[in-house]
C-alpha cells in the first residue's frame, strides 16, 4: 500500500516562539494518538529561520519530518539571500516543497527552473512535494487536464526512475488555496486519478502506484477525511489549517 503524507505548509507566518509553541503542541498531541502502520508520515515546512528550532522540538528519528519550502537550484555561490538544498539536508531537512503557486506567480518560477531545482534537491539527498495546479481562468476554459500535463512534462518528467521514485507531488489547484473554496472529493479524485495515469505513461505502472499524490487547496479539519477517501488522493498539504495544533492533527488522523 502506498505511504500515506501530510505536510503543513506554515508559508511566512510564525516568530520563533509561536513556532516553538505550535511544534510542541502537534508533537504532543500527535504523542497521544494511535499510530500504527496505517499512519500518515507527517512533515512540517516552516520558514527557513524556523527550521532548526523547529527540527530540534521534533528531535531525531521521531513521527514529524522537517521540510523546507523551497530552495535554490545552485549548490552554492554567490546568490545573495538564497539558501541551498545541500545546506537544509545539513539542518535536517528531509523533504522541500517545490512548485507552489505563489511561488510560480510571486517569484515567477516556471517549470523549467523548478526542473533544475528538482534536481539540486534531488541531489542534495531531499524529498521534493511538487506543486502542481490549474487557476479558475484555466479550469473555467475547460483547459485544466492540458495544462496539468505540461506542468508534469516539462517540470518534472525529466527525471529518471530512481530520481522519481523519491518524489511526491501535490495537486493544488490555485482557486482552492486560501480560499475556504475546496475542490469536490470528485474534482480532486479526477485529477489526482489523471496525474497518476501520466506518471504511467511516463514512467511505468509501479511507479504510477508507488508515487504519493497529496492534495491541497482549503483542506481542513472538517472536510480532510472525505477527500482522503478518495482512492487517489493519498493525503495532503495544508495551508491554513497546519497552523491550529489540534485541526491539523485532525486531519493527520483523517485516513
Ligand atoms: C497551500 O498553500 O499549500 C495550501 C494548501 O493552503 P490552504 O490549505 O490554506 O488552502
Amino acid at each position: 500500500m502506498r505511504q500515506k503524507f501530510v505536510a503543513g505548509n506554515w508559508k511566512m507566518n510564525l516568530t520563533l516562539p509561536e513556532a516553538q509553541a505550535l511544534t510542541s503542541e502537534i508533537v504532543q498531541m500527535l504523542r497521544d494518538e494511535q499510530h500504527g502502520p496505517e499512519a500518515a508520515q507527517v512533515v512540517i515546512c516552516p520558514s527557513y529561520p524556523l527550521l532548526p528550532a523547529v527540527g530540534r522540538l521534533l528531535g531525531e528519528g521521531g513521527k514529524v519530518a522537517l521540510g523546507a519550502q523551497n530552495c535554490h537550484q545552485k549548490e552554492s555561490g554567490a546568490y545573495t539571500g538564497e539558501v541551498s538544498a545541500k545546506l537544509l539536508q545539513s539542518i535536517g531537512c528531509q523533504y522541500v516543497i517545490l512548485g507552489h503557486s505563489e511561488r510560480r506567480q510571486y517569484f515567477h518560477e516556471d517549470n523549467e527552473l523548478l526542473s533544475q531545482k528538482l534536481k539540486a534537491a534531488l541531489a542534495a539527498g531531499l524529498r521534493p512535494i511538487f506543486c502542481v495546479g490549474e487557476s479558475l481562468e484555466t479550469r473555467e476554459a475547460d483547459e485544466t487536464f492540458d495544462f496539468i500535463a505540461k506542468q508534469l512534462k516539462d517540470g518534472l518528467f525529466h527525471l529518471s526512475n530512481e530520481e522519481f521514485d523519491k518524489v511526491l507531488i501535490a495537486y493544488e489547484p490555485i482557486w482552492a488555496i486560501g480560499t475556504g473554496k475546496t475542490a469536490s472529493t470528485a474534482q480532486a479524485q479526477e485529477v489526482h486519478a489523471f496525474i497518476r495515469e501520466q506518471v504511467a505513461s511516463a514512467y511505468d505502472a509501479e511507479a504510477a502506484n508507488n508515487t504519493a499524490i497529496l492534495y491541497g487547496g482549503s483542506c481542513n479539519a472538517q472536510n480532510a477525511r472525505e477527500l482522503f477517501s478518495q482512492p487517489d488522493v493519498d493525503g495532503g498539504l495544508i495551508g491554513g489549517a497546519s497552523l491550529k495544533s489540534r485541526d491539523f492533527v485532525t486531519i493527520v488522523t483523517s485516513f
